[in-house]
């Protein structure tokens, strides 16, 4: 055994668009350690319970590890030979427009520079697109439109020296914590700093808002609106910025005075206190940033939001100085990347535009390309449906999940299904992609691979190995690679490692641009391997010749726009057109994201502690809506939309407004019988950005019959994939499912032992009570409890969290086995309940009886529990638990 210490790496996380800082220790064994990197200027040390979970994602359980072809393993000669072919024929049969690559904000920069040139480049199509559009094309849309460029003016600093910042579209504690607690945390040290929430949600960053408005769906543009005409009514336009540095001011204010206080109102959902308020708010602060996420990008008027929200920072000149300006916070960990590199199906490398002829020769010259594509190619809505019509012949899908994530799912399914050639390059052998993948290709996931991310502040980071390669897994950049010089153009894809792609991109930033475009990061052009290796994290723009770190970089401040004459556009916007509500599908479906999950739950659902939080696709229910519609909590709902629907657990919360459900996008097949929620939204785009709308479809809802109830504890995966409801999530030990069925079982001994994968002969402690229908058994394996499970005619009453914990206890004595049967601990036992604190396991039972104790505040909570107190993701949520006690907490 070694003394000497493991090696720990400086790496990044690949969840959010924070973009925190990562120390990776591999230790003797196999365990991961990870903590915050305290020198990160992102995160400073901090990570969220996501970030901090990262090592109980990294093993090789359910990995793709060889090439497979038609679901036979494959050499990877074999493999590529039959992409490049694959390719090459349709090309050559239908031209270069007829192929296509579907690729992910999960891509390094590095694997995205690639992918574009050779799509755009050599194959001569711009039919490549990114899952980043279902993120935040419509910022990317909305800053092209305002400033001629797409570019982030401001830094994370901003965020910390504001006086003012208001949240739109952005729920922030859940979806970008870190960012979250270092605000919370300005705000705490500085309590004037004010906060305004808008969100038709009161979501968990409603915790530090000053002012939560409860906007209407959609009704961002008409309050931007109300607020620019405010500012020009009352005194508070710019007029100096304005003049010097803008143009198109008067008609953008024109528009925005036409809506009557009336109509605003209407438009918003807001009452005239709240208006008057948030303007009075906004117009007084010279220091604002408005931060906006999917609230604002996921809408057929996003683009539209983007802009109604830049006119206002235009109109104060409220843009590019400390403390201030519109701050469009990324989804994913390296949107930002793609959108540098041209992963857009509308933009070429560099941020140059594919429209523009003098860009597109440039990038030619560049590559010495044979062609360059020439017009925008497929926005990811279009492209499936290009598949679904059979003009696309061959796809190649890259680190996403295209059959859940995108919307009018099923349709997507449908058309991977008929397409004659689906190539998906994954970390993962099991997800509702790959299944339709006639070429797999095994890619490196985090930890195994190099390159470099760009987060929300422009800010790019290195990603590190610190794992190695497993199976026969290889970098999505050299499986590209191995295409380009597969189809006849070696040279052009002659790369050495990811240092040499970083050192053609960096040189293509700053190629003929002397200033001219915003991104330039020609310093880097030349730097050598171990250089790379060891790069800090830096902010963009770093031009040739300056290779300073120097922080808080801003741009706008004095104009300099990138438009051609240098100012930026007021766009003038127009409220959108309201929705003629149709009562089969009266409710309004917001989609999103919740704490402890990521994405399609790939790599999330792997960690037990991140399952525990909430650990089945659910619904969030007005109370009155539920009562109207006879649906009770922990009720089963159906979800439904044209000819399909989804089951999930009725949550009743008056943080919903009534009329709107909200549903998280996580769960997939692998995870629940029926819980693809974007089956269910409508393929509408903004005209604009292409990005679809994602959080205003029409469903109804009905309350879901089912005949028995059941929740299970198992050692093994349970059997439960032909039920009318199931949805299932890991343990520490082993797993936990919820299930319903439609028809009670005769033969339950039977079902039970089929459902543990247990024998008939094994004997089984149960109990029974005819009157009520509960039935509940329990398997033991000498001391070790197998699985136990519990059935009811209703909703089953049962400790869960208790009970999974069962897995791991020694069962020596009868009394004890004879608890797992009751469903719950003996009254001097503990019994955390729900988990609310997963980092530290402390459950909601455990803070009530703190709060009871006297626990007045959270950090009394954390102190008394531990909650907390790890990465402070749950604060917001123990303040509620607090709050409902009807106790008054003061940090
Ligand atoms: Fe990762 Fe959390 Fe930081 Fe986002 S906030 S980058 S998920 S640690």
């Amino acid at each position: 055994m070694s003394d000497s210490p493991a090696p720990t790496v400086k790496t990044t996380c690949p969840y959010c668009g924070v973009g925190c800082g990562v120390l990776a220790t591999l230790e003797e064994g196999g365990a991961v350690t990870i903590k915050g990197d305290p020198d990160h200027p992102a995160n400073y040390g901090r990570l969220c319970s996501k970030g901090s979970a990262l090592g109980e994602t990294t093993d090789l359980d359910g990995r793709l590890l060889y090439p497979e072809i038609v679901g036979a393993r494959a050499t990877w000669d074999d493999a590529l030979d039959l992409v490049a072919s694959k390719f090459a024929e349709a090309i050559a049969e239908h031209g270069p427009d007829s192929v296509a690559f579907y690729v992910s904000g999960q891509l390094l920069t590095e694997d995205y520079y690639v992918a574009n040139k050779l799509m755009k480049g050599f194959i001569g199509s711009a039919n490549i697109d990114t899952n980043s559009r279902l993120c935040m094309a419509s910022s990317v849309a909305g800053h092209r439109r305002a400033f001629g460029s797409d570019t982030v003016p401001g830094n994370y600093q901003d965020l910390e020296l504001a006086d003012l910042i208001v949240f739109t579209g952005s729920n922030l504690a859940w979806c970008h914590p870190v960012l979250y607690q270092r605000i919370a945390a300005a705000k705490a040290a500085r309590p004037e700093m004010r906060i305004v929430l808008i969100d038709p949600r009161r979501t968990m960053t409603a915790d530090i808002a000053d002012l939560h408005l409860a906007i209407a769906p959609d009704g961002d543009v008409s309050l931007f609106l109300g607020l620019l005409a405010h500012l020009a009514n009352n005194g508070f336009v710019d007029a100096a910025y304005v003049g010097a540095f803008t143009s198109g001011i008067d008609q953008a204010v024109e528009i925005a005075r036409a809506p009557s206080l009336a109509e605003l109102m209407a438009q918003t959902g807001l009452a005239v206190a709240e208006l008057e308020a948030f303007f009075a708010l906004w117009a007084a602060s010279e220091k604002v940033v408005t931060v906006y996420s999917q609230g604002v990008n996921q809408s057929s008027s996003g683009t539209d939001k983007v802009n109604a929200i830049i006119n206002c920072h235009l109109a104060t000149g409220r843009i590019g100085r400390p403390g201030m300006g519109p701050f469009s916070v990324t989804g994913q960990p390296n949107a930002m990347g793609g959108r540098e590199v041209g992963g857009l199906a509308n933009m070429l490398a560099a941020h140059m535009e594919i429209e523009n002829p003098e860009h597109r020769d440039r990038v030619q010259r560049f590559w010495n390309s044979p062609v360059i594509a020439n017009r925008p190619g497929l926005k990811a809505v279009d492209m499936f449906e290009a598949v679904g019509q059979g003009r696309i012949k061959a796809l190649w899908i890259m680190a996403t999940n295209p059959v859940d994530s995108m919307p009018d799912a099923g349709a997507v399914e449908a058309a991977l299904k008929a397409c004659p050639f689906v190539v998906v390059s994954d970390i993962m052998a099991e997800t509702d992609t790959i299944r339709h993948a006639h070429v797999k290709l095994p890619s490196l996931g985090w930890g195994e691979k190099d390159g470099t991310v760009t987060n929300s502040e422009r800010r790019i980071s290195r990603q590190r190995a610190f794992l190695p390669p497993p199976g026969e897994a290889r970098a999505d950049w050299w499986q590209m690679s191995e295409i380009g010089r597969r189809m006849g153009h070696a040279e052009a894809f002659e790369y050495e490692g990811p240092a040499s792609i970083l050192r053609e991109y960096a040189a293509q930033t700053g190629f003929e641009n002397n200033g001219a475009r915003d991104l330039d990061i020609g310093a880097f052009a030349d730097i050598d391997d171990a250089a790379y290796d060891d790069l800090a994290p830096f902010q963009w723009p770093k031009p040739v010749n300056d290779i300073s770190l120097s922080p808080g970089i801003r741009f706008f401040a004095n104009g300099g726009f990138f438009t051609g004459d240098g100012l930026a556009r007021f766009v003038p916007v127009a409220p959108p057109a309201r929705v003629t509500v149709d009562e089969r599908r009266r409710f309004t479906l917001n989609t999103g994201r919740i704490r402890d999950h990521w994405h399609t739950m790939t790599r999330t659902a792997k960690s037990a502690r991140l399952s525990a939080h909430i650990a089945e696709p659910f619904a969030e229910i007005h109370p009155d809506d539920a009562s109207a519609l006879g649906i009770g909590p922990a009720d089963l709902v159906r979800v439904s939309s044209e000819g399909c629907g989804i089951v999930v657990r009725a949550l009743l919360t008056a943080r919903q407004q009534p009329g709107s459900i909200f549903v998280p996008m996580h769960w997939t097949d692998q995870w629940a019988s029926s819980a693809r929620v974007d089956r269910l939204v409508a393929p509408a785009v903004d005209p604009v950005s292409g990005q679809p709308a994602l959080k205003t479809s029409r469903v109804g809802l009905t309350r879901f019959e089912a005949s028995q109830y059941g929740f299970i504890v198992s050692r093994d995966r349970p059997a439960l994939d032909s039920e009318a409801y199931w949805a299932m999530a890991r343990t520490d030990g082993g797993w936990r499912a919820e299930f319903a069925l439609s028809e009670p079982f005769e033969d339950v001994p039977a079902f039970i032992c089929a459902m543990l994968a247990i024998d008939a002969a094994t004997p089984l402690l149960s109990f029974a009570d005819p009157t009520s229908g509960v039935v509940r058994y329990a398997a033991f394996d000498g001391r070790q409890l197998l699985g136990a499970i519990y059935l009811a005619n209703a909703p089953v009453s049962v400790s869960r969290s208790w009970a999974a914990d069962q897995l791991q206890q020694d069962f020596a004595s009868l009394p004890a086995r004879w608890r797992i049967v009751a469903g719950r601990p003996a009254n001097d036992m503990p019994d955390k309940g729900a988990i609310v604190c997963a980092c530290m396991n402390v459950g909601v039972n455990d803070i009530i009886d703190a709060v009871r104790a006297g626990c007045r505040s959270v950090g009394a909570v954390g102190q008394a529990t531990s909650a907390g107190t790890n990465c402070g993701s749950c604060k917001s949520e123990i303040k509620v638990i607090l709050d409902d006690h009807q106790i008054l907490a003061a940090e």
